[in-house]
């Protein structure tokens, strides 16, 4: 079958893809040039420190893959890999590495196959998010992840309550109605017993001003332990929070108990948990007695296929994913893409960070979701001029 009639077929049958055959692969495409590269990205104020952490700052740096090919047509995204390991797809064909039967791309990229995903979908011309099971909701649910501890930069201090809610209202504006709120302040920072005083106060003062129609989480990043967040959840009771993620070092025991707590105490709180787990596996054993109900294996760690993963095991018992993204600007992205190949997922996170790199065309957020374009590959698209000025080159190499 020639190329043109085949992606007319694939575009007309939805099986076509998954019952992709080898010679019916366009094979004319070859990999002529890969660059590595990363453009950092600005955020919209400085973000406080967190449980663990010092100030976060207002910048995060992302790396990237841009792969050419003699079609014209380019690959872009996520990826980590050194220069040896891309200089491997120099002279194949992109869609080798594409196994459409098991939603996997192989290769010599480790977990970093956004750009190969984003070119197979071009080519194809079908968006990633179909590729990857096309059994997502849209719009997708997003959240503002960037509620840190304001109250302890200097410049806040006397007025921390004010600066909460201006950072919320920066918030709606940008069009979010959820927002994740750090709290563990008696970790580090703070007395234990005022620091976890200060976090119900942080709550509350946020809950006062967003109203009943916004949606809260809070993350603890592990800065309490089971009977310090048993206490901190038996003060919450109007806060209405939706998810605690992190909120003491997971175990499958303590895990259950606060779950039980919750529900003793009438709360419908969802217990998050995951991003700092190096594997997937460790969070297997939570999930058949729903220890954790949400799982936050990190976006860009993981990668697409290690999300989709993480999801399909958490679907057998019910559970979702709201994969961990926090100092990334295409992270994002690449949560709403999984968000609508997935049935399971809860939220995306998103770190308000913006570039001139960049384009994001069809990607809107608006009253609490995103939308996400239906256009071939992942729909990220390149400022040549603010790429030659903004963007670091990492390596550069041609067939
Ligand atoms: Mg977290």
């Amino acid at each position: 079958m020639h190329r043109r009639e085949f992606l007319g077929a694939a575009a007309a049958a939805p099986w076509a893809v998954k019952h992709l055959q080898a010679e019916d692969r366009p094979t004319d495409a070859r990999i002529t040039r890969v660059v590595g590269f990363t453009v950092t990205s600005q955020r919209s104020k400085v973000a406080g420190k967190n449980a663990r952490l010092d100030v976060h700052g207002d910048q995060a740096t992302d790396r990237w893959l841009r792969i050419y090919t003699n079609t014209g047509v380019e690959g872009l995204g996520d990826c980590r890999a050194d220069e040896k390991a891309a200089a491997q797809l120099l002279g194949k064909d992109p869609l080798e590495s594409f196994d459409a039967e098991t939603r996997r791309m192989t290769g010599p990229l480790g977990v970093g196959t956004m750009p190969l995903w984003d070119l197979a979908g071009k080519l194809l011309e079908k968006p990633v998010y179909e590729l990857l099971g096309g059994r997502g909701e849209s719009p997708v649910p997003v959240y503002d992840g960037s509620i840190y501890f304001a109250d302890l930069l200097p410049q806040y201090a006397d007025k921390w309550q004010d600066r909460f809610r201006e950072e919320i209202d920066m918030g709606l504006e940008r069009g979010h109605r959820a927002f994740k709120i750090k709290i563990g302040r008696g970790h580090r920072w703070l007395p234990r017993a005022d620091g976890n005083y200060r976090d119900w106060q942080v709550i509350r003062v946020i809950r006062e001003h967003g109203g009943k129609d916004i949606l809260l989480g809070v993350d603890a990043n592990n800065g309490y332990d089971l009977l310090g967040a048993k206490q901190l959840f038996s003060r919450i009771t109007r806060e209405d929070v939706a998810f605690a993620e992190e909120m003491f070092p997971e175990t499958v025991e303590d895990c259950l108990e606060f779950k039980q707590h919750l529900r003793d105490k009438g709360l419908e709180t969802l217990v998050a948990d995951g991003e700092t787990q190096s594997k997937l596996k460790p969070l297997r054993p939570f999930m058949k007695p729903g220890a954790i109900e949400v799982y936050q294996a990190d976006m860009r760690r993981f990668g697409f296929e290690g999300i989709l993963q993480e999801a399909a095991w958490a679907e057998e018992f019910g559970h979702r994913v709201a994969p961990h993204n926090w100092g990334s600007w295409n992270g994002f992205f690449m949560q709403l893409q999984i968000a609508r190949a997935i049935p399971n997922f809860y939220r995306a996170e998103h770190d308000p960070l913006s570039n001139d790199v960049f384009t994001s065309e069809g990607y809107e957020i608006k009253e609490g979701y995103a939308s996400v374009p239906d256009v071939p590959g992942c729909g990220l698209g390149i400022r040549e001029e603010a790429f030659a000025r903004d963007a670091k080159i990492l390596y550069d190499v041609r067939a």
